[in-house]
């Protein structure tokens, strides 16, 4: 593929409209959770199927994260979204049964977690055909919302996205406030729910021998979730958060998500709501304009 960098919005997408949240709430939460497994560790490495202990990271899910992070939403009495790999519903069906059983909703997250690239699109295509077909099979579950492996996307996936259905996006980092995509032809593209980077645990909870990055504990993270919160609550944003039971699911971690999200459902002001619970009241805002 060639490169064109001729000077332009590299996304065509009209700006987030005004509306207003549900019920006079000042904004929004959208809690939800990458269910990677193991595809976090060999879908764009494959090499790593043959190391255990690198894959054991993501091993963690199924084991002890999913079940921990389902404990935490039901204390708290929270719905949200668990984006997941078709090949995770594969290796782990249980795990995720639980997941489905505890009325949480499924979303789309490819199906071995390879990151999308516009110079493989039969590949980026059969991620999510192959990853509609196992979340049918294994779930009984048709998603309405894609967020993006590795969290990248193009033109030509989010066409395709358009055309099997998936309402919703979740992947973008340019705005605080749900927006429409639109298509390279000029068509209505997919929702976006813009997601917040400083809400992504693997960026300051996740260190690997592959991947090392410092970690962080509840004296750095409380605060800055607490004032990333604050700031985009005051702005009427939606405060998207990209967690990882391989990651909060870890024992100190799973405490400072719960002290979170404690104080964040206390609150009278704020829509904790699923992704397709916000996609649904977008799109009634949107045909009501
Ligand atoms: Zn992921």
């Amino acid at each position: 593929m060639t490169h064109d960098l001729t000077p332009r919005p590299l996304n065509p997408a009209p700006p987030a409209p005004d509306f207003a949240w549900p019920g006079g709430k000042k904004s929004a939460v959208f809690i939800g959770f990458d269910v990677d497994a193991e595809t976090a560790w060999i879908g764009n490495t494959p090499a790593n199927v043959n190391r255990m202990v690198t894959t054991s990271h993501g091993g963690y899910d199924a084991r002890v994260g999913i079940a921990k992070i389902l404990d935490l939403m039901a204390d708290l009495s929270l719905k949200g979204t668990f984006f997941i790999p078709g090949w995770t519903a594969e290796a782990h069906p249980a795990a995720c049964e639980a997941i489905v059983a505890a009325g949480h909703e499924i979303g789309h997250h490819g199906y071995l977690h390879k990151l999308p690239d516009r110079d493989r699109l039969d590949e980026a295509y059969d991620e999510i055909d192959r990853g509609l077909a196992a979340l049918k099979a294994r779930l009984g579950v048709v998603p309405v919302g894609y967020r993006a492996p590795s969290g990248e996307n193009f033109p030509e996936l989010l066409a395709h996205l358009t055309a099997r259905g998936l309402r919703y996006s979740s992947s973008f980092r340019d705005d605080i406030r749900p927006y429409r995509h639109l298509l390279a032809d000029g068509r209505p593209g997919p929702v976006e729910i813009p997601v917040n980077y400083a809400f992504d645990d693997w960026n300051f909870g996740m260190t690997a021998r592959t991947s090392p990055r410092s970690i962080f504990g509840r004296d750095m993270i409380l605060p800055l979730w607490r004032d990333e919160f604050a700031a985009t609550h005051d702005w009427g944003g939606v405060t998207t958060m990209v967690l990882h039971p391989q990651v909060s699911g870890r024992p100190m971690r799973w405490h400072i998500l719960r002290d979170f999200l404690t104080e964040v459902a206390a609150r009278e002001d704020v829509w904790i709501a699923t992704g397709a619970e916000i996609t649904a009241h977008y799109e009634a805002c949107e045909a009501a304009r």
